[in-house]
């Protein structure tokens, strides 16, 4: 079946009425295009609990830095239609940016807490206002009951859902784990900016991820277990940005013995940007 395709909240809320009067429950996938099948599990999750699922594809410019790579962020809507369309969606929502940010827009939704954790917020200190104003708004402007996000964005999930519920915003945010291709590398848009070369190489992060938990679950500080991690790294020729052991669901350092632990990392290997993270 082919998914209806909308560039305006208007025709969005025509749709969604129209399943809301069926009684139907719906999720919603945000994400900023040039789909894989990371992004096309969190469809199928969110066919498991909802009725119907919406997909939206933007590329937020509020969430990149002047320096970022927005404009060569990679677009393929045509492709994302199709897989879109393969996996079952029902409808998307691919606004255009004056759709969004209509003029005179200067509302920010800003989180402490997670979205201020010492991780991504520490290297891209614009990223997490981005995402939170972004998504709060297609929350509300999609009214689904259940999001879907991904556990490859670890810390993103966490601020999402503290959002929501710090909103009592009527969603419940679903977290997804993490699509690897077959060596490992987690699945990313980004990994396209990666030369053959690179791609071998970035397979490093999730083996020193994997070597740093079982270091930890073997008794080892999860400190030191991390600085080994990067210490791997860097010599493997990655720029790290940080290796480190969190409280999974706080975020915050970890002070008890028994804290529930995740490994988070992001490392530059050339001009692209990685991040991945475990369980311990
Ligand atoms: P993005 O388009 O990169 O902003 O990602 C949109 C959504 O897809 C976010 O919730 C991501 O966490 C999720 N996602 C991206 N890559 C993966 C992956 N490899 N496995 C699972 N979810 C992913």
């Amino acid at each position: 079946m082919k998914p209806r395709i909308v560039r305006t909240v208007a025709a969005l809320r025509r749709e969604t009425m129209a399943w809301r009067i069926n009684n139907l429950k719906y999720a919603v996938v945000p994400t900023m295009g040039a789909l894989h099948n990371g992004h096309l599990t969190l469809v199928s999750e969110g066919l498991k609990r909802a009725d119907r699922v919406i997909a939206t594809i933007f590329v937020n410019p509020k969430q990149f830095a002047a320096n970022e790579d927005l404009s060569r962020y990679p677009r393929d809507e045509d492709g994302d239609i199709r897989k879109l369309a393969k996996a079952g969606t029902h409808l998307i929502f691919a606004p255009p940016p004056e759709e969004v940010y209509k003029p005179g827009f200067c509302t920010t939704v800003s989180l402490a807490g997670p979205a201020k954790a010492g991780l991504e917020d520490k290297f891209r200190p614009q990223f997490f206002d981005g995402v939170t104003t972004i998504v709060s708004k297609l929350f509300i402007q999609t009214g689904a009951d259940f999001a879907m996000f991904g556990e490859k964005d670890y810390q993103q999930l966490k601020v999402v859902t503290r959002m929501a519920k710090d909103l009592d915003l009527p969603i419940e945010v679903v977290g997804v784990p993490t699509i690897r291709e077959p060596d490992g590398l987690a699945m990313s848009s980004r990994n396209r900016y990666l030369s053959a070369t690179e791609r071998k190489q970035a397979t490093a992060i999730y083996q020193a991820l994997s070597l740093a938990a079982d270091k930890i679950r073997a008794g080892i500080d999860p400190q030191t277990a991390s600085r080994s991690a990067t210490r791997a790294l860097t010599t493997q020729g990655f720029k790290v940005d940080y290796v480190t052991a969190r409280h999974a669901e706080t975020l915050a350092v970890p002070e008890e013995r028994h804290d529930p632990l995740r490994l988070i990392a992001a490392a530059w290997l050339g001009k692209t940007r990685l991040i991945d993270n475990i369980a311990v």
